[in-house]
């Protein structure tokens, strides 16, 4: 339909209002050759342009912690010697203007991002456009337009919001934002889902669709932009609006709660992350820590494995934010449907079942002694604990101690400190693992259930393919009982069980898990305020007979039936 732009949920939510057509002001290059009498001139007025760049961003952040991280961000982009190399390289033998130079180089810097086969990295390339945009201004004497200064409420319509307009736009009069361009991992939409500002990215030309002042609906659940919707329309979403926000408002009043069931079972309510930036939505929703730190994404976003020294850094930072509450860092878990740029897999006929996980790590021997010695050095730092995925043998979790004694000893040579009784625990993912759970818990502190591998090799349906998807059910009854086992057995051990595949964050799951005795559930951000919800709001005796119930259930069907309900 003509009235109707679609794109992609950055942040989900309801927004209706006028547009505001957000323009940068264009900065004009000059693109003459200088000649050597003005080359220093050139390379000082872009000097110039840094350090008071600079300033700019350490005063941004005393203002709020997005703000901050963007500004500590940036003021790494450029304050990296490479730019102001490249920069004074095209000035003094390429005879270029300051501006020209600063222009050509943040052009190879995105080039290169979005060359890459990598979203997250693409969605770096909006930074260096960014510092790009903001030293240009800079080099011009203009004071760039922001959105700090709006004065009325609006929807903002942009080809793309940079990380520095969201930092500092005046937040209240915000209703929402749609950008041209933008993905789900960019800053921006991370900062609105932090913000919980509705907003969707990759509309590709909503920007030049929309004009100033024009009515709008901003639907971030369905992910579009209604032009000139009809008041029908404008009072069926005002209503959708209303239940939304009196939902999302109840949920967060559960923030500060204890995550204890109406008759006294507290229940550990963790996050699912991939990287820095899902800790703080995690913990802006109320995580108690994090249940599964998924490392593959440091390992994609890099350009070779990552050495000790950067993961170190990663992990510590985690747990230094994380002030002693848990962080369970999950071991390499490439392959299957993971791949590496700088690493050749070789072509397997069943990926899934091929070389993935601790299955590479114990090949790669100099990678995975580079990350259990990280995790160790960072585990001084908070708690940490140690999560190794794809287990299927006893043999696995002895190898693993040996190494991680090994190192341990290691660091005790070089007087480097780590938390000597670091916990260990398994991904309970595959058929093997259910059948040894026995075994398997004697070996280690803890078993933290995948049901995303669970359900696909338990039932022999692959988790990607959609052809069969209809088939691919966690609540299928070997599932269910799987998982009623493996919590039963570390029990019997007095150790414990977590979840941390998706199922976890189903909040049609929630009653259930709980009443099967699940002790810790790892939720992604934005779900936790629901689980939470219904833990706090559940009994745990009730929810046991609940869970009783559907167990002795056979078929799929009647096993949907019961839950929905509930
Ligand atoms: C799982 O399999 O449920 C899990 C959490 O791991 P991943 O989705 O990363 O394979
Ligand atoms: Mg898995």
């Amino acid at each position: 339909m003509e009235n109707i732009i679609k794109g992609i949920v950055a942040s989900k939510g309801i927004a209706i209002g006028k547009a505001y057509l957000y323009e940068k002001t264009k900065v004009n290059i000059d693109r003459n050759k200088i000649d050597d009498s003005q080359t220093s001139a050139h390379i000082d007025a872009f000097n110039n342009a840094i350090e008071s760049y600079q300033i700019d961003l350490e005063h941004t952040s005393e203002n709020n912690s997005e703000a901050k991280d963007i500004a500590l961000a940036h003021i790494e982009l450029i304050t990296d010697p490479f730019l102001s190399e490249s920069v004074s390289d095209k000035i003094e033998n390429g005879k270029m203007t300051s501006d020209w130079a600063l222009e050509e180089t943040i052009n190879e810097m995105v080039q290169m991002m979005e060359m890459l086969d990598d979203d997250y990295m693409k969605e770096r390339a909006a930074d260096y456009k960014d510092i790009g945009q903001m030293l240009q201004y800079k080099l011009h004497g203009i004071k760039p337009k922001d959105l700090s200064t709006l004065e009325d409420k609006y929807i903002i319509i942009a080809e793309e919001l940079t990380p520095s307009d969201t930092s500092t736009m005046k937040k209240e009069n915000v209703l929402g934002f749609a950008n041209d361009l933008g993905g789900k991992t960019s800053h921006t939409s991370i900062i609105a889902q932090t913000l919980s500002i509705p907003a969707i990215v990759g509309m590709k030309d909503v920007s030049k669709r929309v004009e100033h002042g024009q009515e709008i609906i901003l639907d971030s659940i369905e992910g579009r932009v209604i032009l000139d919707p009809s008041p029908e329309e404008i009072e069926k979403y005002r209503e959708l609006q209303i239940e939304l926000e009196q939902e999302e408002e109840r949920l967060l009043s559960l923030l500060n709660r204890e995550n204890v069931t109406k008759d006294g079972k507290d229940i550990e309510l963790v996050g699912n992350i991939g990287n820095l930036e899902d800790l703080d939505i995690a913990i802006g929703r109320g995580a108690e820590g994090v249940g599964l730190f998924r490392t593959e994404f440091l390992y994609m976003e890099s350009k070779e494995f990552p050495k000790e020294e950067v993961q170190f850094q990663v992990y510590k930072e985690a747990a230094e934010k994380l002030e002693g509450k848990p962080l369970i860092i999950r071991t390499l878990d490439i392959g299957g449907d993971k791949a590496l740029d700088y690493f050749d897999f070789p072509k397997e006929e069943n990926p899934f079942l091929g070389w993935r996980a601790l299955r590479i790590s114990f090949d790669l021997e100099d990678v995975f002694r580079d990350q259990l010695r990280a995790i160790l050095r960072a585990s001084h730092y908070g708690n940490v604990k140690i999560l190794l995925p794809m287990i299927i043998s006893v043999e696995e979790i002895v190898e693993v101690n040996r190494l991680l004694e090994k190192y341990k000893n290691e660091l005790d040579d070089e007087s480097i400190k780590y938390d000597p009784s670091i916990e260990v625990g398994i991904m309970i993912e595959t058929p093997a693992s259910i059948m040894i759970a026995e075994d398997l818990i004697k070996h280690c502190d803890f078993f933290s259930i995948g049901t995303n591998d669970l359900t696909q090799y338990l039932l022999a349906v692959d988790r990607g393919n959609d052809k069969i998807s209809d088939m691919y059910n966690n609540f299928h009854p070997a599932v269910l009982r799987a998982i009623k086992r493996v919590i039963d057995v570390s029990h019997d051990a007095n150790k414990w069980t977590g979840m941390c595949g998706s199922m976890a964050s189903d909040p049609k799951a929630t009653y259930l898990l709980l009443g099967m005795g699940l002790d810790e559930f790892s939720v992604v951000g934005p779900q936790i305020p629901k689980v939470k919800d219904t833990i706090i709001n559940s009994e745990f005796s009730s929810a046991e007979k609940f869970a009783d119930k559907i167990l002795k259930l056979s078929t799929l069907e009647e096993i949907n039936e019961v839950i929905s309900s509930e």
